[in-house]
């Protein structure tokens, strides 16, 4: 039987090439500054982005907590949409690993305005956290994949700059953002004080997260790295699959793109699906009349395998190990269903 793992864009294996490239890498201790291929990974990173240095982490999540202790102080307050993943999907880091607190706004799927941030600024005042800090995603996961442009950005970057806020991007799926939005990655740079990269999402490393920012930034992120137990030692092995993936499936993401576009069509035509968020990149979010546990059972005895994100809500989500005939046979399941 079929099997279609539409779970997460975090599943992939990695390809014959990239496996070749890890194979082939030059290593060395990289708490010692001393793997080649690691330091050539954050410099490439850094350099698309137009941001001066990068750090190479274990996960997305790190990167983030990461720049949250960069950016903030204890007893300080970030903002950040309802939704972000440093908030519900962190574990609580942002109060465990940096003591700061978190003021939530509501979103349209998960973007937040310049306008939305201005009144939840704290004015200098002991009773209040000093709001240090503003947490962007994008895309936004929970938001079915939903985009900021630049020039959303861009007057939230103002804001920031005018009141002394750091900005911090989230993106995890920043690449399918470009591919959305037409932006591009080396303007990003004079926006943000930290990105986080993630290069084992729809890029389909195995492993690893980048973060960008300056040069004094990434030298103190390099000391909580560290206490943060993310210290690798021959690393370019991961490394080496994170520089094959920026060069090589950074622009297939349109084909995962075009995918959740043919299943969000096909969806919208079900009569057991109420409702289908656009797809905008390679989130498909849908709702269901049944629970979605009782649908998510049903697509599992095809051989689809899917997660419920809400009761009656699913998720599908698109990457470079589901090919177009996995696809076909996907919407012929839906039809049939
Ligand atoms: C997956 C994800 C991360 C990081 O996840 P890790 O599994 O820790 O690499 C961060 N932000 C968003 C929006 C994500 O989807």
């Amino acid at each position: 039987m079929i099997t279609v793992d539409l779970r997460s864009d975090t599943v992939t294996k990695p390809t014959p090439g990239m496996f070749e490239a890890m194979m082939n890498a030059k290593v060395g201790d990289d708490v010692f500054g001393e793997d080649e291929t690691v330091n050539a990974l954050e410099a490439k990173a850094a350099k698309m982005f137009g941001m001066k240095a990068g750090i190479f982490c274990p996960s997305g999540t790190m990167t983030n907590q990461i720049a949250i202790k960069c950016f903030t102080q204890p007893l300080d307050e970030l903002i950040a949409d309802q939704t972000a993943h440093v908030y519900r999907y962190e574990g609580g880091g942002i109060a465990f690993n940096s003591g700061v607190s978190t003021r939530l706004l509501d979103g349209n799927r998960g973007r937040i305005t310049a306008e939305m941030i201005a009144p939840e600024i704290n004015a200098e005042n002991i009773h209040f956290p000093h709001t240090s800090l503003v947490v962007l995603e994008n895309t936004v996961n929970k938001g079915g994949g939903s985009c900021y442009t630049l020039n959303d950005i861009a007057p939230i970057a103002d804001l920031c700059k005018s009141k002394s806020l750091k900005l911090h991007l989230d993106g995890a799926r920043i690449f399918n953002a470009l591919a959305n939005t037409g932006d591009k990655a080396l303007d990003y740079g004079k926006y943000f004080d930290g990105i986080s990269v993630c290069l084992s999402k729809g890029l389909g490393a195995p492993v690893g997260s980048v973060l960008l920012a300056d040069v004094a930034t990434i030298k103190y992120a390099r000391r909580i790295r560290k206490v943060f137990g993310g210290g690798m030692r021959q690393a370019g092995f991961l490394a080496a699959a994170g520089i094959y993936a920026l060069d090589n499936h950074v622009e297939r993401l349109k084909i995962d793109h075009a995918h959740a576009g043919i299943l969000a069509e096909e969806l919208s035509k079900c009569a057991w699906v109420t409702n289908v968020l656009p797809a905008d990149t390679n989130i498909v979010l849908f709702d269901t009349k049944e629970p979605a546990d009782v649908i998510v059972n049903k697509l599992g005895e095809k051989g689809i395998i899917c997660l419920p994100t809400g009761p009656n809500r699913i998720r599908f989500v698109l990457h470079l190990d589901v090919h177009p005939e996995q696809v076909e046979y996907t919407v012929g399941v839906l039809k049939g269903l």
